[in-house]
């Protein structure tokens, strides 16, 4: 697919560290070789925020500009459930989520990636008629936000998480008043442990079958590209480095190289460090330029953030 003699071109990065200020994540990506950035504008484990100052927006704009991004994207806070059954809990979840689309707004992020949430012990129908309702409220609220896509991510589907299957996240998109709004984010490590086959051939291309018939191609916006340690189909959210883990290295060769997915923006959250995501982003794109796998990045692991 190679057009004027170029290699064929991946948008790809990973999560980026806002420690000391969010003005400094855009510099810490280019640096690691990112064009695709994932930060958190917050801090995720704590319902406590301060409005952003002025400058911090400046600043962050500027080194964005700056930057070779060309695609960046917010993940929400963990704490955030707006599919709860419990008033006060689903208040502070929508008070925390409009918080983070106005700062997304004010930074320029374009993409808002969040978990569609637990519906606890209510049922998945009921948990998804909140969730909607949540959302909806949060659009309603928010008019001037529309050039924040709001990313809905697969799950592993643990416990009563919401959005294992592509059925599910077609029930919340179908139920929003404001669809167009709204894109999908396809975390790897989720959808192998939720039970789609990424490994074998005739798996992915199911998969695919499958995302495109109840959701749409178009609605893919973005990939969190992770191998898994836990098996297929275990529903267990635990993520490994590329290649090392129950995937192995086929399924991201095909990521790289299958026209349904190499133009989406992928965002490594592997367990490593800067120069382990810089070893793993060079790796994809080797791939993605020769059609091969090249030999595997360092299976070091380093606690990250996430
Ligand atoms: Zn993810
Ligand atoms: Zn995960």
């Amino acid at each position: 697919m190679a057009m004027n003699g170029s290699e064929p071109q991946i948008t790809v990065g990973c999560h980026v560290s806002t420690s000391g200020g969010v003005e400094l994540a855009p510099g810490r990506g280019h640096a690691i070789g990112c064009d695709a950035m994932q930060l958190f504008t917050r801090n995720q484990r704590s319902w406590r925020t301060r409005p952003l100052a002025e400058e911090e927006i400046a600043a962050f704009r500027e080194a964005r500009a700056a930057s070779r991004l060309r695609t960046v994207m917010s993940h929400d806070s963990y704490l955030i459930n707006l599919a709860s059954p419990v008033a006060e809990m689903r208040g502070k979840s929508i008070a925390a989520f409009e918080d983070e689309l106005v700062r997304c707004h004010q930074l320029g992020i374009e993409l808002l990636n969040f978990h569609p949430g637990s519906h606890l012990a209510s049922g998945v129908a009921q948990g998804i008629a909140t969730l909607v309702e949540s959302l909806d409220l949060i659009c309603a609220h928010h008019p001037e936000t529309t050039g924040v896509t709001l990313v809905l991510e697969t799950v592993a589907g643990q416990g009563t998480n919401l959005g294992r299957t592509f059925e599910e996240i077609a029930a919340i998109l179908d139920g929003v008043r404001e669809p167009a709004r709204f894109a999908v984010c396809v975390d790897t490590c989720h959808c192998f442990a939720a039970g789609y086959d990424l490994v074998s051939d005739a798996g992915w291309e199911a998969s695919w079958d499958a995302f495109d018939r109840i959701l749409g191609l178009q609605r893919l916006a973005a990939f969190h590209v992770n191998d898994s340690k836990g098996a297929f189909d275990s529903r267990k959210d635990r993520h490994a480095r590329l290649g090392r883990g129950a995937m192995g290295a086929a399924p991201f060769l095909r990521l790289v190289t299958d026209p349904r997915t190499r133009h989406v923006p992928m965002f490594l959250e592997t367990p490593t460090d800067p120069a382990g995501y810089a070893a793993e982003i060079v790796w994809l794109r080797t791939m993605a330029a020769t059609g091969a796998i090249p030999p595997l990045p360092p299976a070091e692991e380093v606690k990250g953030q996430l």
